[in-house]
């Protein structure tokens, strides 16, 4: 059946941050394909997005940053949809869950399945926080991950093996509010139980959906193999949707409970403000999530998949009256520089700060984020290769092709499409290239397979490049120009149909090209045609559509990567616990003195032992010191170090050491010495 309208979803990013490559890569471009070549086919399509504005994280980042969570999902809404408007990120509606409307739709979701009598009521023990009097939903609770030993799992999940978890399984767990153990304490919560609709999930999934991606269908097939459990949809917390029953005070909806509920929720904010731009209109948000032939396809990352595959569907399913998604295409994980992209370590490429570095080259972002989209396992986002991609394919071939196009044609025709003759048969083959490579685009875009899509796309533009280098038109124009004509004539329609084949993955280039073929926005009905532009039709001067990256540019992006890491890792550095206080006299006790190395060795037999020999102006003594992994004995002769004196002797390795040097350690474990800044004489006190 081919669907009415479509409804597409993308996963609504989390407003404690801003949004980076790894999350335009796994889920906004992707989407954004679908649905420019959607709307190209002249098909009714609503792309609806949002920001995800509650649950703990949010909670505990204003807490951090010692303001409300209000003002934190303000502030990150605004930049978050800012930068997708940026990117060319073709959202109907870009709404978010604090939104009043998305508190009435979830409200009244919850309490229809609450009147159908689809929850449990349960009272258990959960875990709570005495000090700071706060049960300890999901993030604010740690522990070790029961599947894989991860040290710092979450109550809700472990972020190293992608496990979903609940608080009870962590082994250890401490409070992320106290730092404490917590103590057990009764509360009560709705359930929704998942175990009972096993068996119409094993059937909808694994029977009817095989057609899913190897990625999702895995997932979900692991997941119903293990059984599913009845999860606590609601949460003692004071921030998010309140549940909307007699004795729930304090109680608020689970944000994976509401936060799916935001694709309808957005949906229904878009019809308000239709309604309002046209008053005597009929606006119907209904039909795109209740009918059956539209058709649902959800765009995420792979940490979503059990909430947009099991328990998103459930609900519906459980309400009875909403369609169900058609498709969750899901994509795994891009990496950064061989390390997986960190909000809380700043390991990412950030959006809003590629765009003033990068100022014009969304498409170019654009373009190898999808090239190298994790479609089907992790992939890894370089500098390197984003400027190989940019440099070698993007200049070279597509630039390259439209600028000798669009350049000879001013040269020899005054801009006027020249009138194409008869046809040779290296015509005829490039013909034939352009009739066959749309549908293979399309089929691509159809079945999700986005790189594949733009692969095929870039070969329009390779057949182009190669017709115009093997028939030379520079070098027949000087004996047949007739010929010329007819070279330029089928190059132009070439890039014609380039400006509609582009535009689902570059945006901003299509409308380049728009613009210096003086053409409108054709249908993707039109590609593969080869008289799209008419004879004697005037273009415009040629613009530059993609310009090399240079090699210090590239630089100084890879340095700003390691200049993160060498902030994480001071930032790793333990401070030790503050010591009690001890009395002057105490601390007068101790009588440390300049001296200076004269001798040094290794300890045989040891690795990290070197046995020295000190000038401490009061007489010459040995020490043997843990140092021999940071300083070669040869180069610290002369050294001037400071050394309690006064230390009892000690026998080490068979030698009497008689003091201890003072030494730093930092946050590699690397020692260094305590010297002074200004020489001084061998024996000078230091109080
Ligand atoms: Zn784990």
């Amino acid at each position: 059946m081919i669907p009415k309208r479509y409804t597409i979803t993308s996963a609504l990013p989390y407003a404690n941050g801003p949004v980076h490559i790894g999350h335009l890569a796994g889920v906004y471009v992707p989407a954004d394909i679908y649905v420019r070549y959607l709307r190209l086919n002249e098909a009714d399509v609503l792309f609806v997005g949002g920001s995800d504005e509650h649950g703990v994280p949010i909670t505990m980042r204003a807490k951090k940053e010692g303001t409300s969570p209000q003002q934190i999902v303000d502030k990150y809404h605004a930049l978050i949809k800012d930068s997708f408007k940026e990117f060319g990120i073709s959202f109907n509606v870009y709404s978010r869950t604090s939104a009043p409307i998305h508190k009435e739709t979830s409200s009244n979701f919850f309490l229809d399945l609450e009147r159908k009598g689809v929850f449990e009521e349960k009272t258990t023990e959960q875990y709570f926080d005495p000090k700071a009097q706060q049960f300890l939903a999901d993030r604010y609770i740690v522990g070790a991950c029961p599947k894989c030993g991860f040290e710092n799992a979450y109550g809700d999940q472990c972020e190293n093996c992608g496990s979903t978890l609940s608080p009870s399984e962590l082994i250890h767990p401490k409070s992320m509010l106290s730092g404490e153990k917590p103590i057990l304490k009764e509360t009560k919560h709705w359930y929704l139980p998942l175990n009972k609709y096993e068996d119409w999930l094993k059937t909808w999934i694994l029977e009817d959906h095989k057609n899913w991606k190897a990625n999702v269908y895995g997932q979900c097939k692991s997941w119903l193999d293990q059984g599913l459990q009845s999860r606590a949809v609601t949460r003692d917390l004071d921030w998010g949707v309140p549940v909307p029953v007699a004795g729930a005070e304090g109680k608020v909806l689970y944000v994976w409970f509401d936060a799916p509920i935001g694709y309808i929720s957005a949906t229904k904010a878009y019809f308000m403000e239709q309604a309002k731009e046209n008053p005597g209109e009929r606006q119907d948000w209904e039909k795109y999530w209740k009918s059956e032939d539209t058709k649902l396809v959800h765009f995420i990352g792979k940490d979503n998949i059990v909430f947009h595959c099991i328990i998103f569907p459930v609900m519906l399913k459980a309400h009875g009256q909403y369609i169900l998604p058609e498709n969750v295409p899901a994509n795994e994980f891009l990496n950064l520089e061989g390390n997986k992209i960190s909000t809380s370590r700043n390991w990412a490429v950030w959006l809003h700060e590629y765009l003033l570095e990068f100022p014009g080259k969304q498409d170019v972002l654009r373009y190898t984020l999808t090239a190298n989209a994790p479609e089907t396992k992790d992939n890894d986002f370089t500098w390197k290769d984003f400027q190989s991609k940019n440099n070698n394919e993007l200049v070279a071939i597509l630039g390259n092709f439209v600028n000798r196009a669009v350049v000879l044609t001013h040269k020899y025709f005054e801009g006027k499409i020249p009138e194409a003759g008869n046809l040779e048969s290296i015509d005829l083959v490039l013909c034939e290239q352009l009739k066959a490579l749309p549908e293979k685009i399309a089929h691509s875009i159809e079945h999700y397979r986005f790189r594949e899509a733009l692969a095929y796309m870039m070969d329009v533009a390779r057949a182009g490049n190669k017709y115009l280098a093997d028939t030379e038109p520079w070098k027949l124009i000087k004996t047949d120009e007739a010929r010329v004509k007819t070279i330029l004539n089928l190059a132009l329609q070439v890039v014609a149909n380039l400006s509609v084949l582009c535009e689902p993955f570059m945006p901003f280039t299509a409308l380049k090209l728009q613009n210096m073929l003086q053409i409108h926005a054709f249908k993707w009905a039109d590609a593969g045609k080869t008289e799209l532009l008419p004879k004697d039709h005037l273009i415009k001067e040629p613009e530059l559509l993609f310009e090399k990256i240079e090699d210090e540019t590239i630089a100084m992006q890879v340095k700003k990567l390691q200049d993160t890491k060498i902030a994480n890792e001071a930032e790793k550095v333990v401070i030790a616990e503050a010591k009690g206080p001890i009395a002057f006299e105490d601390f007068q006790k101790m009588d440390i003195r300049v001296a200076t190395i004269i001798e040094a060795e290794k300890v045989a037999k040891t690795k990290k032992l070197l046995k020295l020999k000190l000038d401490t102006g009061l007489d010459t003594r040995t020490v043997v010191s843990g140092i021999a992994e940071f300083y070669e004995p040869e180069k610290i002769i002369g050294q001037q170090v400071c050394l309690v004196v006064n230390l009892a002797p000690r026998e080490i390795k068979g030698i009497l050491s008689q003091g201890m040097i003072l030494m730093v350690e930092n946050s590699n474990g690397q020692l260094s010495f305590v010297s002074p800044i200004e020489n001084a004489a061998n024996g000078s006190s230091v109080s």
